[in-house]
């Protein structure tokens, strides 16, 4: 029987030291690998030629370097960029990669599906499948990387000089799934990003996307203070317990109290919030003033800044995107309370990879009820908090 080879895109810079360890290897070797891979893009032990021979042979024969499968790829007429990548048992996620003047955006997913059921969002119509491993959720960052630089040299070697090497500037985890209900296979992810011999990110070009997972949102400021982002979408309880259920388990003081935790934490000591915009849902004038008082006024006031992201209908919800005047009306009631304000451009609506729109498809179908005592177990399993 053969024995199962370790995926080396599953270990973080600390278990890849150790592994090397366990070779009977020199730490610095770890060094070495993770720049073969995740600098230079080599999957094949035989071209790292800086190994010797004969580690060369070990890895070959109890280690690989497998990112998921590509099975589709689409281009926007924006440029934006979608993989659809399988991950195996039917399941099917997606990764977008947003170029733009000064930055290029990878959207990472995290979960096979989504166990939270937010109402403007297709992942959640479709049940929850399983958490993605670290390697399948770095390997998103890696085939990206890689395919885009491919690109560039075979269609404009001059501007494949010209250019910078990296084409990833900014990750975000905002994609499939909610990162901190697989917060150790993410954050092993995040390390790797973050690291100077993986992709040297710097912490506020990583943002962790979260609908409010409070135990957790503090364990990620103890152990990976990236910058955080909040799909926040409602300013009382009572609309956002129908447009985000986690409400209903972490309610507004409770989160907004976590936020403001974490912005002493956080990059540039500030947290943002997203608030998808539906028109007559949550997009008054009345709505921004009580979102005002929740930001500014509330128990537990938030350095922040608010993302307004106009809704991406998709097939089956009834939602509508808000008129793009309530949503200038909106912006300026936050903006004259002194809150910093921006309205996102969608980009990649024409090859569904706008925000929410992701689905890729999945197999395991939940119901709310299930899902929410997931969510309990899920967060009592990995933070040990409450
Ligand atoms: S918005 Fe995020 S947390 Fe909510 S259902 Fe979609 S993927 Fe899950």
């Amino acid at each position: 029987m053969t024995a199962v080879r370790t995926n080396l895109l599953d270990l973080n810079p600390v278990q890849l030291v150790e592994y090397c360890m366990g070779l009977d290897e020199k730490p610095f070797r770890a060094r070495q690998l993770q720049r073969w891979i995740h600098q230079l893009g080599i999957s094949d032990f035989s071209q790292m030629t800086n190994l010797a021979k004969s580690l060369r042979a070990k890895l070959a024969d109890c280690a690989l370097v497998a990112a998921p499968p590509v099975v589709a790829a689409q281009r926007s007429k924006d440029g934006t960029r979608k993989w659809l990548l399988d991950v195996g048992g039917g399941d099917v996620i997606e990764t977008v990669f947003i170029p733009e003047e000064s930055r290029g955006t990878l959207c990472v997913s995290t979960q096979a599906g989504c166990m939270i059921n937010c109402l403007i969002c297709a992942t959640g119509k479709q049940g929850f499948s399983r958490n993605l491993t670290t390697a399948e959720i770095i390997g998103q960052l890696w085939m990206a990387e890689f395919a885009l630089r491919q690109d560039i040299q075979s269609t404009d070697a001059a501007a494949a000089e010209d250019r910078p090497q990296r084409q990833i500037s900014n990750v975000v985890l905002m994609g499939m799934g909610e990162p901190l209900l697989n917060f150790d296979a993410c954050v092993g992810a995040l390390r790797l990003m973050l690291d100077d011999y993986g992709y040297g990110l710097s912490r506020r070009r990583v943002t962790v996307s979260t609908s409010g997972v409070v135990p957790m949102i503090d364990r990620l400021a103890e152990e990976c203070p990236v910058a955080l982002a909040v799909s926040l979408h409602a300013p009382t309880d009572e609309l956002r317990s129908q447009l985000v259920p986690l409400n209903r388990r972490y309610p507004l003081e409770q989160l907004m109290a976590a936020c403001r935790r974490y912005s002493r934490h956080a990059p540039r000591e500030m947290v943002m919030f997203e608030y998808c915009m539906m028109d007559g849902v949550n997009d008054s004038d009345a709505h921004a003033g009580q979102l005002v008082d929740l930001l500014r006024k509330g128990a537990f006031p938030v350095p922040c800044k608010v993302n307004l992201i106009p809704f991406n209908p998709f097939a089956g919800s009834a939602l509508r995107r808000s008129k793009a005047e309530q949503v200038r009306s909106f912006q300026k009631i936050l903006q004259d309370a002194g809150i910093l304000t921006t309205v996102r451009k969608t980009r990649g609506d024409d090859i569904d990879a706008a925000c929410g729109l992701l689905s890729g498809d999945v197999q395991g179908r939940t119901d709310l009820k299930r899902r929410l005592s997931e969510i309990t177990v899920c967060y009592q399993d990995d933070s040990g908090l409450n």
